[in-house]
Parts: structure tokens; sequence; C-alpha cells
């Protein structure tokens, strides 16, 4: 591809917007130079191709698809169909998964679509077996009713938010916590690895329908072999959300046990975070579970965004070329760079490294909250998340860690050296952030005080890291 065409593909786009509304062109602009210039080490985010990116801006977007491929609710999808089969097609080969489906719109959407086919492949239910064979449309005031009665009450078991769980994973916040009844296994407090006997033996007492592996912030591979062992020991159905590490599946950096797909009876994920595709969501299931899934829309989803599946074909199959294998290898070797930088430097980490793309800092050690360290990184033009760290005492709000992940510096190119220097940078502006007091003089959660010189000049060294690695850089919008 050559730079020439990106740059005339991006500035044409621009230039068309512009004439209708040039607050909007102006705000992509300045969304670029404003990645192109941060630090960004949101273990969450990444940075699609051209070519995804371009897939999503176009007339697709306009089609409304409900259904699914071949058997659609509306005329004239045959192109989506196209999409659509194209991207559940590189999914499964990708994964090795029996059944993709590539329809969520986010990876919440991908969790309540996975829930409701567990719920409806494993409730026997008068009012569910005519929910399979009806339209939902359908179903009278009294249907509901039955099946609320007869789906109630069931139970399901993750990972607790503190050690690393997600908030679809059964916490009040979500649907999920309200949908189910939750129990969570947490992590060994002398370790913070997961302790399987223990979630074995949680699994022994609650009996969930659901026991759910996966995160948003644990720094460890996780054994889905003993998962599911546990799984099958109590009869629960075993699904994992692998939204955060996919991009290590995808890259085979997870083989064998800590692979979730050959293991899980259901996988989901999202499509933007180590696996760099558009905002999105994919469930892959064994054979048994693919009638439910699909019935995702209109269930749980309205209709599809063809796209974003467009987007989504194009990223798998970037996903499944060689490079890509290299790519995940390097987030993990960056991960690690960085983790021992802290480590040498000082700081204490939770689970003391890493084994995936992601670090997490107790920034306790420094005297600092979650919040206020999230803070002075970001006046220091270093971009983080503050996060929980188990038996958070500053809860989940203030926090007591910062999460810092590698796949967007890692797609910009830089490398294990690049990440010592980044972890020189955290540790300096952590050690000359001080915690600030509220105006009674107790200690503030939120304040600090930074020395804005220092601050700016971490902020310039952290441009000059970036300088050699430029973000795009076949676009100059110029
Ligand atoms: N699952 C996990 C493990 C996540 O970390 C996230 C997002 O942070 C989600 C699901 C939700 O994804 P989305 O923001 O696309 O709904």
């Amino acid at each position: 591809m050559s730079h020439n065409a990106e740059s005339t593909a991006f500035r044409s786009a621009l230039e068309v917007i512009r004439a209708v509304e040039p607050r909007v062109a102006d705000a992509i602009g300045a969304e670029l130079t404003d990645q192109r210039e941060s630090l960004k080490l949101i273990a969450s985010e990444n940075y699609a191709s051209p070519a995804t990116l371009l897939a999503m801006g176009n007339w697709f977007s306009d089609k409304y698809a409900e259904g699914t491929v071949g058997r659609r609710f509306y005329a004239g999808c045959q192109n989506v169909d196209t999409v659509e089969a194209l991207a559940a097609e590189h999914a499964r080969e990708l994964f090795g998964a029996a059944h993709a489906y590539v329809q969520p719109h986010s990876g919440i959407d991908a969790n309540l679509v996975a829930f409701w086919a567990v719920l409806a492949d494993r409730v026997e239910s008068p009012a569910l077996k005519k929910a399979q064979v009806r339209q939902v449309n359908d179903l009278t005031e009294a249907d509901w009713f039955a099946l609320r009665r007869e789906l109630g009450n069931q139970r399901m078991l993750g990972m607790s938010l503190d050690a690393g769980g997600h908030l679809t994973h059964g916490f009040r916040p979500n649907i999920s916590g309200k949908m189910f009844d939750q129990r969570s296994y947490g992590t060994d407090p002398a370790t913070g690895l997961i302790d399987y006997d223990r979630v074995a033996e949680a699994a022994r007492e609650f009996k969930p329908l659901i026991l759910v592996g996966g995160y948003s912030a644990y720094p460890r591979k996780v054994n889905f072999r003993i998962l599911r062992e546990i799984a099958d020991s109590v009869g629960a159905t075993f699904m994992v959300d692998m939204a955060h590490f996919a991009g290590l599946v995808a890259g085979k950096v997870f083989t064998g046990d800590f692979d979730p797909v050959p293991h899980a009876h259901i996988v989901t994920t999202t499509t933007h975070k180590s696996l760099r595709g558009p905002r999105g969501g994919m469930v892959l299931c064994q054979p048994e579970l693919a009638d439910q899934v699909d019935r995702g829309c209109p269930m749980v989803l309205g209709g599809p965004l063809p796209h974003v599946m467009a987007a989504k074909a194009v990223a798998l199959a970037e996903a499944r070329r060689p490079d890509f294998a290299d790519y995940a290898q390097r987030i993990v070797d960056n991960s690690q760079a960085l983790a021992e930088g802290l480590l040498r430097r000082g700081a204490t980490l939770v689970t003391g490294g890493t084994d995936n793309h992601l670090v997490l800092i107790d920034v306790s050690g420094y005297g600092l909250t979650g919040r206020q360290a999230e803070q002075a990184l970001l006046d220091s033009g270093i971009v983080t998340n503050r996060n929980s760290v188990p038996q958070d005492p500053n809860g989940a709000w203030y926090t007591s860690g910062i999460r810092i992940g590698t796949p967007a510096l890692t797609t910009r190119g830089l490398g294990t050296a690049e990440m010592d220097q980044t972890a020189e940078l955290i540790h300096t502006v952590l050690t000359q952030t001080t915690a600030g007091a509220n105006a009674d003089g107790t200690p503030s959660k939120a304040k600090y005080t930074l020395d804005a010189d220092l601050a700016d000049k971490i902020a310039r060294q952290a441009t000059d890291l970036l300088a050699t690695y430029p973000l795009y850089p076949g676009i100059d919008l110029s």
C-alpha cells in the first residue's frame, strides 16, 4: 500500500466532511495529532490499520440486516451477507472455532448474547421452548412472566472486580449483576495469582450455571484447561471473555492450556483491543450453542453494523497473516520489559510481573492513589488508567493501581529498549508526585502536587521517544 493512497483517502474524506461541518473534520484531525503525540499505555486500546478504518466509513452503514447470513428480515442484504460470512470465516480459521458470530456491537453485547444463549440452551422451560420456535415479538406478557420465573436465580461465578474481572461478569452496575445471582473468585493474597483450588471450592459450594474465565486487569496467563475441569465437575457451562487478550490467542502466544477456544463452551471477545480491529464484539462457540448464539439479533441486539462487520473481516484477515504472530509476541516482550524496568527501579507490581500485555502497578508504594497517579502521568504526556488492585483499600473510584498495557505502543513499533525508557519516565513522575490534602488538613485521595516544569520535561521526553515511531506514517493530512 503506497503512503500516497492512504493520505489521499483520508485527506479526501476530511475535505468532504469539512464541506458540511468543519468542526467535525477539525476534531478528527486533532484526534490524530493527539494520538500521535501521546504515549498511549491504555491496555484496552490500540491503533487499527488504515484499511480497517476505511472499511467502516461507507454506505454499508446505511443497511439494515437483522437476521443471519442468508436469512434476513430485510431484502437486499447480499453484500452484507458477503462481509458477515467473511468475518465469521476469518474468525473461525484464526481461532480454530467451530462457530463465530460477528454481529455484537461491543464486548458487553457479546457477553449478553452469550449469557442468553447459555440460559436458553440450559434451562428447560415450556416458555423458553416457545421463545426458541417463535419470534420474540410473539411472546405474551404471561410468556415473559413464565420465562423470568423459570430463568430466575441462575448463578454465575466469575473473577472479582478487584482481582481483575470485568463488570459484565456479574457485577451490580451491569445488567449481568441483575440477571444473575453472582459470586466471585479472587486471587491468592500472597501471590496475586488465581488459586484454582479455591475456584474449585467456590464452584462446589455455589454450583453456578456459568463459570466465567477472563479478565480486564489480571497480568498473568490463565489455565483454561483447569477451569474447564472445574466447570465440568459441577455441571457448569464454561465461558471465557478473552476481550483483553484475544490478540495473544490469535498470535499464538497463548496456546495449549492457555488458549481458551478449545476448552470453553463459549468464548466472547472485543475486536478492538489487542486484536487491533474495529470497535466491536464477537462470540465463538461450540456447535451445540451455535443456534442460540445466532439468535443474538433480535434477542439482544438491534440491527447489525455491516460497516463494522466489514472492518472486522479486514482486521481478522490481517490477524491471520504471519506478521501478526510476531506482533503478538512483541506485545508480551514489551510488557515484560516494562515490568522489569519498573521493578528494577523499585515499583511494586501486582503478581510481581506479567506474562501478558498488561502490567498493574500498585502505586500505594509511591504514597499515591490510582487517581492521583493517573492524573500526574497524564500531565506528563503518559496516558494510562487507574485500576483497583486486589483487596483495594481505596475502592473502585480512587483505586490504588495504575494499569498499563503495550498493544498500542507495540503497533507503533516501540521495542524493549523504549519500554525501559518508558519505565524510567513513569517511575520519575510517580516518585516526584506528592499526595495533597483537603482544606481541613485530611489526606486527599485526588489532590496531588507535581512540579509543572518536570511534567513538561517528561512530556517532551515522551514525545521524543515516539518521534522515531510515527503513528500512521502513511497518513499526511497537511
Ligand atoms: N469484557 C472485558 C474483559 C473487557 O475488558 C471489556 C471492556 O473493557 C468488555 C468486556 C466490554 O467491552 P465494550 O467496551 O466493547 O463493551
